[in-house]
């Protein structure tokens, strides 16, 4: 490879709770410590990007008040992420931008969140807060991260899940999925930060973006996740 990596940092100001920023962390020394360049771009509203130019993009979570506030300026590059995402970039969007990835988030005190509908899925507010560490069964292992949501989403029939809820809450309090996934956009309620403690699923994320840049399958050289193993059974053992 000969232009560094990008790992666009969609809102890192105002969506960014419960550690999300780890996620970047984890994308950049992960490729560092296989040799592989990396330069992060920080999108913010207002500042221009061409999600095309980006391997990976993450966006974090934040209060309803930030999802309000980033909500213009998300809609309106609705176009280009859905050019992207058909280009086969890697998004991976954690529970205030994951929602907003859906059609809309109705918030508990009635207002409307318009979202892009990348997924097809609906988030309404309201009810207990769904709070605490979850397990999810995914096609890329067990994944291991903490939620605090009040936004229930539910997915059009046909709509594919991140995974099936094994503790916690997930999507919703009833259904069993958790997240949605699009091509190679990602969309979870997992905070904690995600990444971190599921070092499988990041290496599927660097995997993808990878095989997208290059056209060929790539040969990720193993890493000793002895450490980040040990955070996610700790996570998992706790309620
Ligand atoms: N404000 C949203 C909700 O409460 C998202 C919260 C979050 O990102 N953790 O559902």
């Amino acid at each position: 490879m000969t232009a560094p990596f990008v790992v666009a940092h969609l809102y890192r100001r105002r969506m960014n709770i419960y550690g999300d920023t780890g996620n970047v962390t984890a994308l950049c020394r992960r490729l560092e410590w296989r040799g592989v360049a990396v330069r992060v771009v920080s999108i913010d509203e207002g500042d221009r990007f061409e999600f095309e130019e980006a391997d990976i993009v993450v966006a974090g979570g934040g209060e309803d008040s930030s999802q309000l506030a980033i909500a213009d300026d998300l809609v309106s590059r609705s176009e280009a992420v859905h050019r992207a995402v058909r280009a086969g970039v890697v998004f991976l969007t954690v529970c205030g931008t994951y929602q907003l990835f859906g059609r809309r988030f109705v918030t508990t005190d009635g207002s409307e969140i318009p979202g892009i509908a990348v997924f097809a899925a609906d988030t309404i507010g309201g009810g207990r807060r769904m709070i605490g560490n979850v397990v999810v069964d995914s096609p890329w292992g067990s994944l291991v991260g903490f939620e605090n949501h009040s936004g229930r989403t539910r997915l059009d029939p046909g709509q594919a899940s991140l995974g099936r809820v094994r503790r916690g809450f997930g999507n919703d309090d009833t259904s069993g999925f958790e997240g949605a996934v699009v091509g190679n956009c990602f969309g979870t309620y997992l905070h904690g930060s995600v990444l971190p403690k599921n070092p499988g699923f990041a290496d599927e994320l660097i995997r993808r973006a990878l095989r997208r840049r290059t056209g060929t399958d790539p040969d990720l050289a193993p890493l000793d996740d002895a450490v980040e193993e040990r955070a996610a059974a700790v996570a998992a053992s706790r309620p």
